[in-house]
C-alpha cells in the first residue's frame, strides 16, 4: 500500500507538542505535508524560535512518518512567534504579540539584569524583541545597554527606541534628566509612561516586548501594569526569606491586576567557587519553594557571576551569552522555559492544515 499525504497527515497527529501537551496538528503547528512516493516533505512551525524541544520534535515527527511507511522524511522547521488572539486592551501595541512584564517584590534583587539578559537571549534566538525601561527609581539600564547620554532618534512627534544590541530599547532614564532624583506619584507616572512609552514612541512589530517594571507593588508599578496589553508577568527574587515575602506581595499584585504569572526567577542562587563548589549565601532553591508553593512555574536559577556584574557596567550583555559558559547555560535556561510559558498562554491556534 503506497503512502498518502492523509496517511501522513494522521500519522503527525500521535506527535506531540512536549511542552504544550498536544499533538502539533491540533496545535496548527504543521504547516505543510507532500508525499513524494516514499519520501515526505513536512514543515512544522515552531511556536517560538526558543523551542527547547526542537530536538524532540524532529526525532519524534521522523519517527512516526517511519512507522507508516515513510523512508525518507525531509522536515524543515520554522518558527512563528505566537500571539494573544484575544484579551484586553488589543489596541495597545497591537504590533506586539508579547508583553513580558518583569517585576519584583523590592529592588537590588537583579531585576533590570534580568529583564535585559531575558531580552538579548530572546534575540539570540531570532526573535523580534523589544525592551521598554520603565524603572524610574533604577535608571540603570542606559548603563546596561552602553546608551548612557545618548539621546534617542527622534521622528516627526514621535520616539524611535534605541537599535542596540539586535533589540529596540527605549529606557525612562535617557528621557528624563539623569542623576536627578525624581519624586514619582501615581498619577503622573500613569500619564509620563502613557506618554513617553507608549503615544509617543514608535514601537516597530515585535515578537515579545520586555517590560523592565519599577520594583515594589506601590502605584508607580501598578500604573504601569494598568497600562499595557501584558501577556504575562515574571517575578525577580533573590533566595533569602525577607525576600521572598516581598516576592509573594508582587506575585498578588499582578494576580489582582489579572496578569498571568509566567513564572519566578531565583537570582543571586548561589557563589560559584573556583574549586566547582557552590557558596549558598543567601540561601539557595527558596524562590523554588515559593513558586511550588503558589503553583506557579519556576523558571530557573541564576547564580551570583562577576562577569555579570562586569558586563552589565560595561553595557556588553552579549559576553553573558558568550564568554563564561555557566551563565550561558543558566540565562539559556530560564530564557527557553519563559519562551515555553508564554507559548502555552497562547496555545490557541488559528485552523488546522487541510490537505486537498
Ligand atoms: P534591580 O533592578 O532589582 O534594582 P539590578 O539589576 O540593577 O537590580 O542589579 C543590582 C546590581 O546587582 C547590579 O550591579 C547588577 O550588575 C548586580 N547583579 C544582579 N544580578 C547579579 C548576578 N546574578 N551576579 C552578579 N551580579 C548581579
Amino acid at each position: 500500500m503506497s503512502l498518502t499525504n492523509e496517511a501522513a497527515l494522521a500519522a503527525l497527529r500521535t506527535v506531540k507538542d512536549p511542552e504544550l501537551f498536544k499533538d502539533i496538528v491540533t496545535l496548527n503547528m504543521v504547516k505543510e505535508v507532500r508525499v513524494e512516493g516514499t519520501t515526505v516533505h513536512v514543515t512544522v512551525e515552531l511556536t517560538t524560535p526558543a523551542c527547547p524541544l526542537k530536538d524532540v520534535i524532529e526525532r519524534d515527527v521522523t519517527t512516526a512518518l517511519k512507522r507508516v511507511g515513510a523512508e525518507d522524511v525531509k522536515l524543515t522547521l520554522t518558527a512563528n512567534t505566537r500571539g494573544a488572539s484575544s484579551g484586553p486592551k488589543k489596541d495597545v501595541l497591537p504590533q506586539v504579540k508579547n508583553v513580558i512584564a518583569v517585576g519584583a517584590g523590592k529592588g537590588g534583587v537583579g531585576k533590570s539584569t534580568i529583564a535585559l539578559n531575558l531580552a538579548i537571549g530572546l534575540q539570540r534566538t531570532g526573535a523580534q524583541v523589544g525592551l521598554m525601561d520603565g524603572d524610574i527609581y533604577g535608571p540603570s539600564m542606559p548603563t546596561m545597554l552602553g546608551i548612557k547620554g545618548i539621546p534617542p532618534r527622534v521622528r516627526g512627534a514621535k520616539i524611535l527606541p534605541h537599535h542596540v544590541h539586535g533589540i529596540h530599547a527605549v529606557t525612562i532614564g535617557s528621557l528624563v534628566e539623569q542623576d536627578k532624583p525624581l519624586i514619582w506619584r501615581g498619577p503622573m507616572a500613569h500619564g509620563a509612561f502613557k506618554q513617553l512609552l507608549l503615544d509617543n514612541t514608535e514601537w516597530p512589530e515585535l515578537d515579545y516586548l520586555i517590560v523592565d517594571l519599577p520594583p515594589g507593588t506601590g502605584d508607580v508599578p501598578l500604573s504601569l501594569c494598568q497600562l499595557l496589553p501584558i501577556t504575562g508577568a515574571v517575578v525577580v527574587a533573590t533566595p533569602q526569606q525577607v525576600a521572598l515575602d516581598d516576592a509573594i506581595r508582587a506575585v498578588r499584585m499582578f494576580q489582582q491586576l489579572g496578569a498571568p504569572i509566567l513564572g519566578i526567577i531565583e537570582n543571586m542562587s548561589y557563589l560559584p567557587l573556583p574549586d566547582g563548589s557552590k557558596h549558598d549565601l543567601f540561601g539557595r532553591g527558596g524562590a523554588e519553594q515559593v513558586a511550588h508553593q503558589l503553583n506557579l512555574p519556576f523558571l530557573g536559577e541564576l547564580p551570583m557571576f562577576i562577569e555579570l556584574r562586569v558586563n552589565s557596567d560595561a553595557g556588553n550583555p552579549h559576553a553573558n551569552y558568550e564568554k563564561t559558559p555557566q551563565l550561558r547555560d543558566a540565562l539559556n535556561q530560564i530564557v527557553t522555559m519563559l519562551a515555553g510559558e508564554v507559548s502555552k498562554r497562547n496555545m490557541e491556534g488559528g485552523p488546522e492544515l487541510t490537505i486537498t
